[in-house]
């Protein structure tokens, strides 16, 4: 046989993500993938590469939430594919679909531990963070491989899964016939799971003896992308509806029947309760008392069948997709026999009226230094004119503060820290928005936040993406040190400069004191369309311990 009928392991692996429709690998270049990505770019695919391997697999994570198919991140072998086990980790529990790709080590000395370069039992130790993890050791197994990946990523609950191809198997030889033969596409890798009748029926019989009906939106739903079926649904019945921080904009955030403004209130006193994509975890309060009702009763959509009484009773469970599961609730409901009261949507409405005036009142409020709710004001004041920009959000107080006062408009267009509450997403996630949908992003990060992934700005410069960042900025974790003396645990630096640091990659920084600067430093970043870092100090004492989450922070015994 002569070479020109020859391949290798390199290009078999380009050819099948190419075949499966992978155009974006976000990632770090290292031995033993370096060729790999190099080869991948030439044959057409946008290569992405980072500067740590977490922010590559938090984008990679992002880009699968927004497309429902799998992301996809590279990495070197040993500690760079560490680095990424945290966004594998944090894909798999907000049940995104990524695929961690990693390079590995020789097999026969990892599995004696004789020291090899960036030498770890790299399969092993993915496995408790992954819904799904293989190997592949022979160049004819990739296509194999890859396809096993990909119905693990998106099909059921999405999630991360790991795929770890040995150096060997990239460097490994075969004829290109076999390589061809060995690749495939699979046909339905997410296939439609319709919810079984007597559910649908379960479910709209309760429905229907409901007063004070809820209707809860997670990002689930916002995954499904059944956004159609989903505003139908909350339209004809004209149920009150509750999105979770990544469902917001699936329905306009100032829609007459969101009961954002009125959470506690519905939380604590609807009847029946429709989940749809969303758990009933601590975001939820576990869906116990003493803010939900012990008389609530919950009509629960998942994909996922496990995840129903997983913390509560369920009385009407339907699992299936959600948007089989909306259509067929859809085709059940005679029209008017599901309706709230007249009382409970006239309550809902005081309350919100009441609160959005107090909100209202914070944000016209204008304190020299700036607060959260002022700053985020100025930033909120031209994020309404473009319901188009993707917001990114992480941090505590920052965290808090923006899923309340940033309206959404349009779904998917808000990413944060979700099921985890993780830290460190904002950079990874920012990239990707701007990758994935081409349209502008703005990042609302804590100093601290920020921190976690702050040097991908090098990356946002380097592919000039239309990011702007906005550093709430009150030196510290939760706020910042105004005593002197020796660092807290939680203070940095006062008075940071956050904006000169793009300034070293060519960016542009603004430093912003006031509520006028920040709203214009915005406009200018988004018009731009050009890498923008925006350092809006706030005052160091704004902001409280823990956020809004104070209750999950253990204190002292002997303190109280
Ligand atoms: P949130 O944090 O917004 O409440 P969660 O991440 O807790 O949302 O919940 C999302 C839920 O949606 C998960 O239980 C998951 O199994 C479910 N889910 C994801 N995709 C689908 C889908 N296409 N159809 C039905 N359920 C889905
Ligand atoms: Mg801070």
């Amino acid at each position: 046989m002569d070479a020109t009928s020859m391949t290798d392991g390199f290009h078999v692996m380009v050819d099948a993500l190419k075949l499966n429709g992978i155009d974006t690998i976000y990632g770090v270049a290292g031995i033993p993938i370096t060729d790999l990505a190099r080869l991948a770019q030439a044959e057409g695919i946008r290569y992405i590469g980072f500067r740590h391997e977490q922010n590559a697999g938090n984008a990679a994570a992002i880009a699968g939430f927004l497309k429902q198919k799998p992301g996809v991140c590279l990495t070197v072998s040993g500690p760079g594919f560490l680095n990424g086990l945290v966004a594998l980790a944090n894909a798999t529990t907000n049940c995104f679909p990524m695929i961690l790709i990693s390079g590995s080590s020789d097999r026969a000395i990892i599995d004696l531990q004789q020291g090899d370069y960036e030498e770890l039992d790299q399969l092993a130790a993915a496995k408790p963070f992954a819904k799904a993890a293989y190997r592949i050791n022979r160049p004819q197994d990739i296509g194999i491989g890859l396809a096993r990946a990909i119905h693990a990523a998106v099909s059921g609950r999405p999630g991360g899964v790991y795929l770890d191809i040995t150096a060997a198997t990239l460097g490994a030889v075969l004829d290109v016939e076999t390589a061809q033969k060995s690749l495939i596409k699979p046909v339905d890798p997410a296939p439609r799971q319709i919810p079984a009748p007597d559910s649908i029926a379960r479910a709209v019989e309760l429905l229907s003896r409901a007063e004070r009906p809820l209707i809860v939106l997670g990002k689930g739903a916002a995954y499904a992308q059944a956004d159609e079926q989903i505003r139908m649904l909350v339209e004809q019945t004209g149920i009150p509806f509750l999105p979770m921080s990544m469902a917001k904009g699936m329905l306009d955030d100032n829609h007459s029947q969101s009961a954002s403004a009125a959470r506690s209130y519905v939380l604590g006193n609807a009847d029946v309760v429709l989940l749809i994509g969303a758990r009933l975890n601590w975001l939820l309060s576990h869906g116990k008392g003493p803010v939900w009702s012990e008389s609530t009763q919950y009509v629960q959509i998942d994909i996922d069948p496990t995840e129903i009484d997983s913390n509560r009773s369920i009385a009407a469970p339907i699992v299936g997709d959600i948007k089989s599961s909306v259509d067929a609730l859809l085709a059940a409901m005679k029209p008017g026999s599901v309706k709230p009261s007249a009382a409970w949507v006239e309550d809902i409405g005081t309350r919100k009226q009441k609160n959005m005036d107090r909100m209202a009142e914070r944000l016209r409020a204008n304190p020299d230094p700036m607060n959260f709710s002022s700053a985020l004001g100025a930033v909120r004041e031209i994020l309404t004119k473009r319901p188009d920009v993707y917001v990114v959000n992480e941090g505590a107080n920052a965290l808090d503060f923006a899923r309340n006062i940033i309206d959404m408009k349009l779904p998917r267009h808000r990413l944060d820290s979700g099921t985890w509450g993780i830290m460190g997403i904002g950079m990874g996630y920012a990239i990707a928005a701007a990758i994935e949908t081409g349209k502008p992003v703005v990042a609302i990060e804590g100093d601290s936040a920020f921190g976690f992934s702050g040097m991908e700005i090098e990356t946002i410069c380097r592919y000039r993406l239309p990011v702007t960042i906005v550093i709430l900025n009150n030196g510290g974790i939760y706020r910042g040190d105004t005593t002197g003396g020796e660092p807290s645990p939680t203070g940095f630096v006062p008075n940071a400069r956050y904006d000169k640091l793009i300034e070293a990659f060519g960016g542009r920084g603004y430093h912003c004191t006031d509520a006028e600067s920040l709203a214009q430093a915005v406009q200018e970043g988004l018009s731009s369309g050009l890498p923008t870092l925006i350092n809006a100090v706030i005052d160091p004492t704004a902001g409280t311990e823990s956020g809004h989450i104070q209750s999950l922070n253990p204190k002292s015994a002997l303190q109280k």
